[in-house]
């Protein structure tokens, strides 16, 4: 008896705070929402998250404020989201490193495929092969003859294990098959202030962040990973053309809510995400870095997801090739 009563009570309450979740989503968003990058402030997925949120904010009538959350290759900032109250007032934009953590980080303290709800694509950024400004070699054959030569001192610039740049960075080493030294950052942003400063050799990093950089000679520039050559950095050889093809690869990034966020509230954000993406200043911005916003089929929850999926599937097998894991 005391427990029918006692279930009675507890069904009673779930009803009240499911009708309270269904009526929060209907009026969302009431009020500020934090979109955690897993990265820190000034690199290149700040940049994106921050043109993003700037132009959502105006179409949702609600500040989107960024929250930088580095460390652990992005792992803690997305830990940070799935634990994180799943209302649609905590949002993550994360990249390909969603995908490759779920298998170099065999300890991670999410679920990757089950704590997330899914928003959508946002943009896929090429990265560059970059290095110090008095590095001597002049082309990625000449980069690649000194790291051999060095590899014992040659310094590579790296986000964490399960970064971006940790991903380039492997494909490089595995692609000329040498090891070296790995230098870890909360994000490229602080990497390249000190790539700038000569402090480390290398970097590999996205365009977001290296074409201000490459244009204004402040750092050498060898291949671009992109399939072909970008209209904003049109001396800079494709990876294909300058004799490292096994390293062609994409930066997607993608918005994603902890699981259980109300429908409402994706659909909303998601019709924003789209508005932002035909933002004429967010496209101007991106095509300046040597990007693109995603298309309005990409910009959907059905396509992040099927991307997600798809690519812990491409990068499983690499990463299980080259051994080496976070923990
Ligand atoms: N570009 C970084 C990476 O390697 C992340 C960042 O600082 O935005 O993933």
């Amino acid at each position: 008896m005391k427990i029918a009563k006692m279930l009675a009570g507890l069904t009673a309450l779930a009803a009240i705070s499911l009708g309270a979740t269904v009526a929060n989503a209907a009026g969302y968003p009431e009020r500020q929402i934090t979109m955690v990058v897993p990265f820190a402030a000034g690199g290149p997925t700040d940049t994106v998250a921050r043109l993003v949120a700037e132009s959502m904010s105006k179409n949702l009538g609600q500040q989107i404020v960024v929250e930088n959350v580095g460390g652990a290759g992005g792992t803690l900032g997305a830990g940070r989201v799935a634990s994180s109250k799943p209302d649609g007032y905590t949002i993550l934009l994360h990249h390909i490193g969603m995908a490759t953590s779920a298998t170099l980080y065999r300890k991670l303290a999410y679920d990757t495929l089950n704590a997330f709800e899914y928003v959508g694509l946002v943009t896929d950024v090429p990265m560059t092969i970059v290095a110090r400004k008095d590095m001597a070699a002049t082309d990625l054959k000449g980069l690649v003859e000194y790291a051999k030569a060095n590899k014992d001192k040659v310094t590579v610039a790296n986000a964490g294990i399960g970064a971006a740049s940790h991903l380039c960075g492997m494909l490089f080493m595995s692609s000329i098959q040498t090891p070296l030294v790995t230098v870890p950052y909360k994000g490229t942003g602080p990497a390249m202030t000190d790539l700038l400063g000569g402090q480390v050799d290398i970097m590999c990093d996205q365009t977001t962040n290296t074409t201000k950089q490459i244009q204004g000679g402040t750092i050498k520039a060898y291949a671009v990973t992109s399939p072909e050559r970008l209209s904003v950095l049109k001396d800079l050889p494709t990876v294909k053309e300058a004799g490292l093809p096994q390293m062609e690869v994409g930066i997607w990034h993608g918005v994603y809510a902890p699981k259980g966020t109300p429908k409402e509230a994706i659909d909303k954000l998601d019709a924003a995400l789209k508005v932002a993406l035909k933002d004429q200043n967010v496209a101007a911005r991106f095509a300046e870095l040597g990007t693109v916003p995603s298309s309005d089929a990409d910009a959907t929850p059905a396509a992040l997801k099927a991307k997600l999926e798809s690519e812990i599937a491409r990068w499983k097998p690499v990463i299980e090739a080259a051994g080496q894991y976070a923990d």
